[in-house]
């Protein structure tokens, strides 16, 4: 499936275009990092790429470049808000069975206290 650059009711494209609210910490040609509102961590980052894709199931082989660049960002996301040597956790939950609920895919970067072993975040039921 190719990629819609934007796409209507879609509350990550409306941030990415600045019709929707939300804190920007930082932004280039190809991804844009907000502040989540519903923090898992002291600090919880989303890391958007600018063309709407719903979920990692629509990246192909031509998408290495921006996964890759994605990914260098998350680091340096990281060490600017000083995580690097403490610790933190990139996570990206493809589908609803395994917890996404905004279909634009997006990279989370969680960190700012220990959060142990395992890959959860949270305690499930
Ligand atoms: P996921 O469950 O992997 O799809 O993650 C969705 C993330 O988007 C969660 O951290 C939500 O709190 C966050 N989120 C949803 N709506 C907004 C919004 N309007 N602004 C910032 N973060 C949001
Ligand atoms: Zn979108």
């Amino acid at each position: 499936m190719q990629p819609e650059s934007v796409m209507t009711n879609c509350i990550f494209c409306d941030i990415i275009a600045k019709t929707a609210p939300a804190e920007i910490l930082y932004e280039d040609e190809q991804c844009v990092v907000i502040k989540t509102i519903q923090p898992l961590t002291p600090i919880h980052l989303l890391i958007l790429p600018r063309i709407h894709y719903s979920s990692l199931n629509d990246f192909t082989d031509s998408d290495s470049e921006l996964a890759g660049h994605m990914l260098l960002i998350a680091k340096l996301m990281a060490s600017r808000m000083n995580i690097s040597d403490s610790g933190y956790r990139v996570a990206i939950n493809v589908g609803a069975g395994a917890g996404q609920t905004v279909f634009h895919l997006h990279l989370h970067v969680l960190g700012g206290r220990p959060m142990g072993a395992g890959l959860m975040t949270e305690r499930l039921g």
